[in-house]
């Protein structure tokens, strides 16, 4: 067996020859060389372990120092951060790592934050709640406004049917329209915070447009007449007989720039023009038109009057009335419908109002067969009303109405007493007011359709809530007229659902 290198060459140049053929030598030599061996690798492995350790020991304070300049760079910025949200955030310190007091000054931050959230939850509940009161007194104190004013609405109405002298039919004339302006006042406050709170909705019903337009104009031919004022409706008739819609609002918005239009002109012509823009399969784009050759709107008055309670001129406010609110109600009504209202006016030459107005297909095409109705002789001879109503004024207004036109009246006071009524006697058609002590008039129509389902129940209502205008059709009554009663709506409504059924028949 050979030995170690280093022990072969002292054996080499120390022992003589033959002291090798001595077993015990040998035996001794083998043990020495392998303890230079065992010697050699003890080393080599202590050697290559300090070797690992130092290349170990320089990784990590790599790391470490490339981790320190990463978090002095991220306090930097949020340094920097911080001190362009606060320019005067004073405790930043120009030290570098100065992490604690950076953490300190973002936790009294987010305090504060959340201390401004609350303030802010708080003031928008504050807010709300003075809306909200807001709105419920306006919508009750014009409730409690147009109950009187229905009386005296009323009440004019009466005195110019006994025969008043021709001085005193002037001064009736004055009331009249004064009163109706009130009214009309009194509607655009109640409108205009149901707008404000989002309280509207719109309903979809069949329209028969033509025969629509000519009850508008229908509604304000005394008006027109009375200022010399001619009112014309250009048509056209590629626009399909019927369209869904709400016919209420579309009204709303056409009597109001019509109504305009007439208080701004005088012996002239108010052009309402409707035409098709576009027909699709489904729905149809309309055009409406409200045209007048009045005062005009100077050019720089032509944006403002659509603000809420904005006049174009206050001297004519004081000539013709009118809370500016008018305008503002239309724009609303019309962007709620994803349109808009625009004007073309010039001063002393006129103005036009114009929108247009996206209506569904109607599967509807019987053409109404009654014709507009004037009702120059207002006659109802022979036919008996019960009148369901809580209100003596309201009482005194409608009795004189029926009484002048002939019909036999009954009086209920209430619901009940109306379902007693109704067992004892036949009348020919019902008047039914909605809110009632007692017993309300929706209770009561439900009762009487149990054992009578033919006799005309009219709803008399102090609300033109939409509504209220749905539930009253639920509960089965089959029409509705607004107090305060305009004498043609009430005719008409008692005419159409008694004379006219009877003669058709
Ligand atoms: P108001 O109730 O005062 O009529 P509106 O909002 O309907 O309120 O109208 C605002 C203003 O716009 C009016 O006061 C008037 O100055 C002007 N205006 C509206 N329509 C016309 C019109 N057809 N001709 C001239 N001015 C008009």
């Amino acid at each position: 067996m050979p030995y170690h290198k280093i022990l072969e060459g002292q054996i080499n140049r120390l022992l003589p020859k033959e002291h090798l053929q001595d077993e015990v030598i040998c035996n001794f030599l083998a043990a020495v060389s392998n303890c230079y061996a065992t010697f050699e690798k003890d080393k080599k492995i202590s050697e290559h372990a300090f070797d690992v350790s130092e290349k170990e020991y320089q990784t990590a304070t790599q790391n470490l120092q490339q981790q320190n300049e990463i978090r002095k760079q991220s306090i930097l910025k949020l340094k920097e951060a911080i001190k362009s949200l606060d320019p005067n955030a004073s405790f930043i310190s120009e030290k570098d790592d100065d992490l604690i007091s950076t953490i300190s000054y973002l936790e009294e931050q987010i305090r504060k934050a959340k201390e401004l959230a609350i303030e802010l939850l708080q003031a928008k509940e504050f807010a709300e709640k003075a809306m909200q009161a807001k709105s419920e007194f306006l919508s009750v104190m014009s409730h409690e406004i147009r109950t009187p004013l229905n009386a005296i609405i009323g009440t004019i109405l009466l005195l110019q049917y006994q025969d008043p002298l021709p001085s005193q039919k002037e001064f009736l004339r004055v009331l009249e329209i004064s009163s109706e302006n009130l009214l009309s006042l009194v509607n655009d406050v109640l409108d205009f915070s149901k707008l404000e709170e989002g309280k509207i909705t719109f309903a979809e019903r069949d329209i028969e447009l033509l025969y629509f337009l000519k009850n508008i104009k229908m509604a304000n031919r005394i008006r027109a007449e009375e200022k010399g004022n001619n009112i014309k409706i250009m048509y056209d008739d590629d626009i399909p007989d019927f369209v869904r819609g709400d016919d209420v609002r579309l009204g709303q918005i056409l009597n109001n720039l019509v109504s305009n239009a007439l208080k701004f002109t005088q012996n002239g012509t108010i052009t309402i023009q409707v035409s098709l823009k576009e027909n699709n399969s489904d729905d149809v784009l309309i055009y409406f038109s409200v045209q007048d050759t009045g005062i005009g709107i100077p050019k720089e008055k032509q944006q403002l009057i659509f603000e809420r309670f904005t006049q174009a001129n206050a001297n004519i406010t004081r000539d013709f009335g009118g809370s500016g609110l008018g305008l503002t109600i239309i724009k609303r009504l019309l962007q709620l419908q994803h349109s808009d209202i625009h004007v073309d006016s010039e001063k002393d030459k006129g103005s036009n109002f114009f929108f247009s107005l996206r209506f569904k297909k109607s599967k509807s095409n019987t053409v109404r067969e009654e014709k507009i109705q004037t009702f120059d002789k207002q006659d109802l001879k022979g036919i008996s009303v019960l009148l369901v109503e809580d209100v003596v004024f309201n009482i005194m207004v409608a009795d004189g109405m029926l009484q002048n036109w002939n019909a036999k009246v009954d009086i209920a006071e209430n619901g009940s007493i109306a379902i007693d009524k109704m067992k004892q006697n036949k009348y020919d058609i019902v008047l039914m007011d909605i809110q009632m002590p007692v017993m309300d008039g929706y209770t009561s129509t439900v009762e009487i359709r149990k054992f009578d389902s033919t006799t005309p129940i009219i709803a008399l209502t102090a609300s033109i809530s939409i509504d209220i205008q749905e539930k009253a059709t639920q509960v089965g009554m089959n029409g509705f007229v607004t107090k305060p009663f305009n004498p043609n709506d009430l005719y008409s409504a008692l005419y159409l659902n008694t004379i006219a059924k009877k003669n058709k028949s």
